[in-house]
């Protein structure tokens, strides 16, 4: 990569020692910095004050024991996090994920990563992410219902609609946000419709806000093919993963004339040379919550499942990885580039390794991170507040319309602020400064905060 600038080397140094045994924060912080080098060569001002300094620090840090107990009568105990990173341009705003892989680590890149996001959204949001290493997998319904009350028992007292808005993430849906809010209205006894996002319709959720990430990345990866002077029609496509960000890239992809042949989850992945039928997905993951094997049992011909493998194996020329962090490494990038990738574009949160955007870096191939391309679902939750504070619903179209309009606004950024440090097509760059610069405007704004 570009490397980093000698003036910010002391920050990540002080990073790295300040968060020892933090991987995926430090990759993060690393990414970052190193696109900052030319914003500070050409306005100093930005490394006055110890402003790097304290973005890369999170204002406060939340960390909490969850005790439940299990259908067979067992008290367990898990972990609860919130990391409360920078709220210098609206309340912290990020999601919650439930994953057995979940330390403070991984909620502290989420949480850096979602302040950059949320600022390039344009919205009033700060930036925060939560979540606990509990495994929903194979779990009951009541026994969700019984974490989440716990989890909501302690978490209640650090969030508001003014403070803190929490939302979901891996492993945390509609069902799990419904059991966060009931608890949330019973503990504080106000209906405060916007202190949670994700909400279920029937209560003050907003329409779309299921689909935006998914409909935001397909958005964004439009404007990127119509940079190149092209669009979907006909181009082969691979989605990794099979949840809600996934589910509806593809939906979207396909109303844009795009062929889906292969998407994944945990377990392994399926090849579908006819295109992937979307309805036998949703039917599989969102209703059933099985695995995506039944897939290839239920459909026979034509259609493989490959137990564990990489779906980067599978030639495409757009490539959405939707999984989850570091699903996509230096190997799989080579692959994608020989078997001829035009776009590469994170729908989940810092997908692709470090050696992975080098590789298609140095090989020309249009890169989308995370914080740009998958922005669209934190935009729609700040939507869905701004419907809760007045009080009003929108129609399907109407939110459609200001997520696609929102994705295009950010595409620009990126584009714009890239041309602009001299690094034209690399969105990544352009995304890193773009966020920071909001952000560390408010920030300078406000005095050593
Ligand atoms: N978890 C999502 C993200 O990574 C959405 C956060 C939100 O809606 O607050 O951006």
């Amino acid at each position: 990569m570009n490397g980093i600038d000698e003036k910010l080397q002391p920050i990540l140094a002080t990073v790295l020692h300040r968060n020892a045994g933090e991987p995926e924060f430090h990759q993060a912080v690393r990414e970052v910095l190193e696109s900052l080098g030319r914003v500070v060569a050409r306005h100093p001002e930005y490394s006055d004050e110890a402003l790097i300094e304290r973005i890369c620090e999170p204002e406060r840090q939340i960390i909490f024991r969850v005790p439940w107990i299990d259908d067979n009568n067992q008290v367990r105990i898990n972990r609860g996090f919130r990391v409360q990173f920078n709220s210098s341009l609206g309340p912290y705003k990020g999601g919650v994920r439930f994953h057995p892989s979940v330390n403070v680590g991984i909620i502290k890149f989420l949480g850096f990563e979602q302040v950059f996001k949320n600022a390039l959204t344009g919205m009033p949001i700060g930036g925060g992410k939560g979540g606990s290493d509990f495994d929903p997998k194979g779990r009951s319904d009541r026994e969700i219902m019984r974490f989440c009350q716990s989890f909501m028992i302690e978490l209640h007292r650090h969030i508001g609609e003014y403070v803190d808005v929490p939302a979901g993430d891996i492993g945390v849906g509609a069902r799990e946000i419904g059991y966060m809010f009931g608890m949330y209205k019973r503990l504080n006894n106000r209906f405060e419709a916007g202190v949670l996002t994700g909400k279920g319709l029937a209560y003050g959720g907003s329409r779309a806000r299921k689909e935006a990430t998914g409909f935001g990345l397909a958005y964004f990866v439009q404007s990127m093919l119509e940079k190149k002077g092209t669009d979907f029609e006909g181009k082969r496509c691979v989605v990794s993963g099979s949840g809600n960000v996934a589910i509806y890239a593809m939906e979207k992809i396909l109303s844009f004339g795009g062929k889906i042949v292969a998407c994944s989850d945990s377990s392994g992945y399926i090849v579908d040379e006819n295109g992937i039928d979307l309805e036998l997905v949703k039917q599989i993951k969102e209703s059933r919550r099985a695995r995506i094997s039944e897939y290839a049992d239920l459909k026979g011909q034509g259609c493989t499942y490959v137990k564990c493998g990489s779906v980067w194996q599978v030639p495409c020329e757009i490539a959405l990885p939707c999984a989850t962090q570091n699903e996509l490494n230096g190997t799989d990038a080579k692959a994608l580039v020989k078997n001829g990738v035009i776009v590469v574009a994170e729908g989940a949160n810092m997908p692709c390794t470090p050696e992975a955007v080098q590789h298609f870096r140095s090989a020309g191939i249009m890169f989308a991170p995370g914080k740009a391309a998958n922005a669209g679902g934190v935009a729609t939750s700040a939507l869905e507040m701004q419907q809760n504070a007045s009080r009003d619903s929108w129609s399907f179209q109407k939110t459609e319309d200001r997520l696609a309009e929102i994705m295009r606004g950010i595409h620009a950024a990126c584009d714009q602020t890239a041309e602009e440090f001299g690094a034209p097509g690399d969105y990544a760059l352009g995304a890193n400064i773009a966020g920071f610069v909001r952000v560390a405007d408010a920030m300078r704004a406000m005095g050593i905060i």
